[in-house]
């Protein structure tokens, strides 16, 4: 059996000062549409996740943030069909802007406890312990 290609995605668990997470949803056209998710993206070639990081919340959100605002908590390890996915979750509590779904998507900020009320791709699922011990 071939082995699968592997796929780099760094996501960011956003905190506000009510120590809620911010949670995106998956936007149709996309796979594991109206999903939520924990905002990032893929890591491109020549990128460090934190780097990736900034650009998406930049991109996704409309948030601005720095590398030393980002600290890794725990990772993602998940095979789906055609691939596998290794998943960086950093925390982010200091960043700049109003977060808003700038590419039509809905956002949500949802207390730690109330993660498991939204569907959520396999690979995000058991990241929500680590927050709910966090926080
Ligand atoms: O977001 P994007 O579509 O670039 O992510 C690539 C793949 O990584 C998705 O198709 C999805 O299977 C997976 N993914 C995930 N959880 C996330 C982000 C992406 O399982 N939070």
């Amino acid at each position: 059996m071939p082995t699968p290609r592997l796929l780099l995605v760094a996501a960011c668990a956003l905190i506000d000062a009510d120590n809620r997470i911010l949670l995106t949803e998956r936007p149709a056209g996309k796979s594991l549409a109206g999903l939520w998710e924990f905002p990032g993206g893929k890591v491109e070639a020549g990128e460090t996740p934190e780097e990736t990081l900034i650009r998406e919340l930049r991109e996704e959100i409309g948030v601005e943030t720095k590398a030393d605002c980002l600290a890794p908590l725990t990772f993602a390890s998940h095979t789906y069909e055609d691939f596998h996915l290794l998943m960086p979750l950093y925390v982010c509590r200091r960043f700049e802007g109003i977060a808003r779904g700038l590419e039509g998507q809905q956002i949500k900020w949802v207390r730690a406890a109330d993660l498991r009320a939204y569907p959520m791709p396999p690979a995000d699922l058991p990241l929500i312990p680590f927050l709910v011990d966090l926080l």
